[in-house]
């Protein structure tokens, strides 16, 4: 379902956006479009006003049509055949996770955001919120790959992406900034090169299987 969902998406898309931006935020909505109990806004990490303004633009067709109270998730159900018993009665709710870390993690994302669109603050709201899951940033975020995050770091936030020369896993990257901005010592050796832990930060981003859309199409 999440397949089609995801080539519905980029069916509708605006052809004069950037391919690369519609792509990644149909494969994050997509991703998250069969959370039963969570508004799709909420689980992305967007106000209501925020996934409206991002649908409208990368994929204008989706919100003809469409009353505000309908949830977004049953309308895409709907549109690619399925049928969705959704209970998190309808709108798009609340962005959660509006913690001070989240905060803190948008905030440094932006702290290093090109400034030519939009789509930044979009991608630091979903990308912060996503740091919250239990796998690889880039599996949290519905990606397929690694490769698919590092592009949109260094296109949306490049001196952040230039920062990460060493090729850090992008979710203990971000966290390690935090640290370091806080001057707070989480890391247990005094540099990352004499580290027990180094494997856990630098190891490979992969994980064999992984296939999002074909995996839980
Ligand atoms: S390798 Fe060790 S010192 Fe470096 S970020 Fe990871 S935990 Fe901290």
């Amino acid at each position: 379902m999440r397949a089609a969902i995801y080539t519905y998406l980029m069916s509708l898309r605006r052809e004069s956006e950037t391919l690369a931006d519609a792509r990644f935020f149909a494969l994050c909505v997509s991703h998250r479009a069969t959370d039963v109990k969570s508004p799709i806004g909420s689980t992305l990490g967007l106000a209501p006003e925020q996934l409206s303004a991002l649908l409208t633009r990368y994929f204008p067709e989706l919100m003809d049509a469409r009353t505000a109270t309908q949830c977004m998730k049953v309308r895409l159900h709907t549109a690619v055949g399925g049928i969705f018993l959704c209970q998190c009665h309808g709108g798009d709710g609340e962005a959660r996770l509006r913690s001070e870390e989240n905060s803190d993690l948008q905030k440094l994302l932006l702290d290093h955001r090109a400034g030519l669109s939009a789509a930044e603050e979009w991608s630091a709201a979903i990308i912060a919120t996503a740091c919250f899951g239990d796998d690889h940033l880039w599996q949290d975020l519905g990606l397929t790959e690694r490769e698919d995050l590092s592009a949109v770091i260094k296109r949306h936030f490049p001196l952040l992406h230039l920062k990460n020369s060493g090729n850090m896993k992008w979710k203990k990257f971000l966290y390690k900034q935090l640290c370091d901005q806080a001057a707070i010592r989480l890391c247990q050796a005094p540099n990352c090169s004499v580290c027990d832990d180094y494997a856990r930060c630098f190891g490979p981003e992969n994980a064999s299987g992984w296939n999002l859309l074909s995996a839980h199409g």
